[in-house]
């Protein structure tokens, strides 16, 4: 029989919409989480605050006060992306967030989706990122005029937790490879620390074969042949463009989830931007941030309505008469969000 505490849940979520598509995906997901809870007792109590430029319009603060206090409390968020502005302007929101909370590890799982086809099947790779370091941390500043500087910060501390993270679930989840990548031929101190460290944890998890890949060589790596890596663990800045790349392996940015997590706080975010060229079109794909969606449920212990979104994305796909135009389809945001809903 069910615990008392496992016949109603309320999970206290962060929401944050974002801006771009940001609205669009995040209304489609929440639609479609509340309706995926409602036949397991699982309800959701969304906190809504908002961050970057619609923010700063609204409260005089990109990140408000009132945001860091919900996830303080929540300790769960769900994003939508949030447009950082190129060359000048505020700070990335998400750099912001990551580096507040300490949200140092980015997990973003690139799997296919039954039923789709892609430029390679069966792919099913997990992309390790430090999140919080790098040139990523954004400490920049003009040396003299003409002259601009940008500093790489990487720390034994980081690398090492970083490593552990995911050696950890390699072993967790039986996975069988490793490749920490690097550049460390050219940045010998900073990425040699890097892999100095992945070294020392790799020691002590001999079932887990580790290897190392310089990053322009993993480029080429992926694409001639992504099956030969199973788990990638990287550094902030690669880690943004192998990503990237990556998704390309599975339909594109519209599908693959990400999650940030640390010790005391984790949000749960798709690895695309906020698209503006197709923003307010109906046009975006939430697959992205539903699958984010599904990492988060299963991390607030919720594996029942988890298993149940997974199952209505996975028959949309299948039957592929309803999906978004970045993936082949004629649909729009909505149809897309109607169709799953219909499937749960
Ligand atoms: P950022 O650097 O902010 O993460 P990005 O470089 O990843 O951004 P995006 O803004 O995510 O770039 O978008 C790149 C392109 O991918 C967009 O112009 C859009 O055409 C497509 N795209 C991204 N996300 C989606 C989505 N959810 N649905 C459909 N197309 C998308």
């Amino acid at each position: 029989m069910p615990s008392p505490d496992h016949t109603a849940r309320t999970h206290r979520i962060t929401l944050i919409p974002g801006d771009g598509i940001g609205p669009e995906v995040t209304d489609a997901v929440v639609a479609i989480l509340e309706a995926a809870g409602r036949p397991e007792a699982c309800t959701f109590d969304w906190h809504l605050h908002n961050a970057g430029a619609d923010a700063f319009a609204k409260t005089g603060e990109y990140i408000p006060k009132a945001l860091y206090d919900s996830l303080e409390q929540t300790s769960v968020g769900l994003k939508g992306p949030v447009t950082t502005p190129i060359g000048g302007g505020f700070a990335s929101i998400n750099v912001t967030l990551r580096k507040k909370f300490d949200l140092f590890s980015n997990f973003r799982p690139i799997k296919n989706l039954p039923g789709l086809e892609t430029r390679y099947p069966n792919i099913d790779l997990i992309i390790v990122r430090e999140n919080t370091e790098d040139l990523y941390a954004g400490i920049e500043y003009m040396a003299a005029p003409g002259v601009a500087q940008s500093i790489k910060v990487i720390t034994e501390k980081g690398s090492t937790r970083i490593a552990k993270f995911a050696f950890d679930y390699a072993r967790k989840h039986s996975r069988k490879r490793i490749h920490a990548i690097h550049k460390a031929n050219i940045m010998k101190l900073t990425d040699g620390l890097f892999l100095d460290c992945a070294r020392k944890v790799a020691q002590s998890f001999p079932e887990v074969e580790y290897k190392e890949h310089i990053v322009d060589n993993t480029c080429m790596q992926l694409v001639l042949n992504p099956y030969q890596y199973d788990v990638i663990l990287t550094e902030n800045l690669y880690g943004d463009i192998l990503s990237d790349l990556c998704s390309a392996f599975v339909g594109g940015l519209g599908l693959v989830p990400g999650a940030n997590l640390g010790t005391a706080c984790a949000v749960f975010e798709a690895v695309h931007g906020s698209a503006p060229d197709i923003a307010g079109k109906d046009l975006a794909n939430p697959t992205a941030l539903l699958q984010s969606a599904i990492l988060m449920l299963h991390h607030i212990d919720e594996p029942a309505t988890a298993a149940r979104v997974q199952g209505a994305l996975e028959r949309v796909y299948t039957e592929g008469k309803t999906l978004t135009r970045d993936v082949g389809g004629k649909s729009g945001t909505r149809a897309f969000t109607e169709a799953v809903l219909a499937a749960l």
